[in-house]
């Protein structure tokens, strides 16, 4: 058969065939074609090829109306079809969720935190539990979703992060699960949030779940957006009378200088950061604390800030006061990041 008679007849095959394996998969955009078959070399393969995938560009079109619409440069699902066998190929494109998480426990980290001496093996480090704390954020959202998209699997990306003895509190901290061959690109949020919840039993709730672009997926956990935290600052001997003001007076305005602290130098390099206090805050509580509120540039080392972490921080509340003092209980009270929108023409499910 001469090669562009080959390939539209080929793609009367392959258009059915492609209908059958897009069954169960949700998606809106899509991209279709084949590569000519192993009889067609040079010129004919690309006239094949051709009409074959002009053909089957008409017979999905008529089968799917504007259900699906093709799309070149990033669609949701990629459909590759084998000539002549006419297997399929599915490539769904992975799919991007927004949402914000609320932390209200002290004892919860973000993502699973193994030992460190057994990477999650058990030893007696960690009482042969291979964590140094049971549960985190991730484990309670990412299955919720993963499942409910129909996903192979997914991983969860924190704008940031706190440790696992500090609250996440207000709108609450931003971050993006990246499923990977979703099945489904919509799901039920209330549903879902409902599930992650209850899994969280009260430790952590999930007031924004929905999907998003591409683009913004990406961009979440990449920005740095400043961050206001609320401190409960103990003073050795208790505060001073007029602390609270020179606490806050030395801190507004000044650019920390951090060494990397003590607590995580096994985890990173030892170098100087400076980052900006651009606000700062504080009033005396009747136990003899401070109560201080700060706002930062992203990336601020909050205890040591408190603490001085031995001189390797400056200025600190230490520094200022004069006297020892420790971050007794922090709380992140706001990422100042603008939530993303879902995509265009995408329902949300509130
Ligand atoms: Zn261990």
């Amino acid at each position: 058969m001469e090669p562009a008679a080959a390939g539209e007849a080929a793609a009367r095959g392959a258009a059915e065939a492609v209908l059958r394996a897009a069954e169960g998969w949700e998606f809106s955009t899509y991209l279709c074609g084949g590569s000519a078959p192993p009889g067609f070399p040079g010129e004919a393969g690309e006239v094949f090829r051709k009409a074959a995938n002009r053909t089957l560009g008409t017979l999905l079109g008529e089968a799917w109306g504007g259900a699906r619409i093709p799309e070149f440069r990033n669609p949701e699902m990629r459909l590759v079809v084998r000539f002549p066998s006419l297997e399929i190929e599915l490539h769904p494109a992975p799919l991007f969720v927004y949402g914000r998480y609320r932390k209200l426990s002290r004892a919860l980290a973000q993502t699973p935190f193994h030992c460190p001496l057994c990477r999650g093996r058990g030893c007696r480090n960690c009482a042969g539990r291979g964590r140094m704390v049971e549960g985190s954020v991730a484990e309670f959202v990412l299955p919720a979703v993963v499942e409910a998209c129909g996903a192979a699997g997914g991983v969860f990306k924190g704008c940031g992060r706190e440790d696992a003895d500090v609250r996440m509190l207000g709108r609450g901290r931003p971050f993006v699960l990246e499923l990977a061959r979703p099945r489904r690109r919509t799901f039920d949020g209330a549903a879902v949030r409902a599930r992650a919840e209850a899994a969280a039993a009260g430790a952590a709730e999930f007031p924004v779940l929905h999907p998003v672009a591409r683009e913004a997926g990406e961009r979440v956990p990449a920005v740095h957006p400043p961050k206001r935290y609320l401190a409960r600052v103990e003073v050795e001997g208790g505060a001073a009378a007029g602390d609270a003001e020179r606490l806050a007076a030395g801190l507004a305005g000044a650019v920390l200088s951090q060494r990397t602290p003590v607590r995580v130098e096994r985890r990173r390099a030892d170098r100087v950061r400076e980052r900006r206090v651009l606000a700062a805050a504080a009033r005396a509580l009747e136990d003899g604390a401070l109560e201080l509120e700060v706002r930062t540039e992203a990336g601020a080392y909050i205890k040591e800030m408190i603490s001085g972490d031995g001189g390797r921080t400056t200025p600190s509340a230490a520094s200022i006061l004069g006297r020892p003092c420790a971050c007794a209980a922090l709380d992140v009270l706001e990422v100042e990041m603008e939530d993303p929108g879902p995509p265009l023409g995408r329902p949300i499910h509130p």
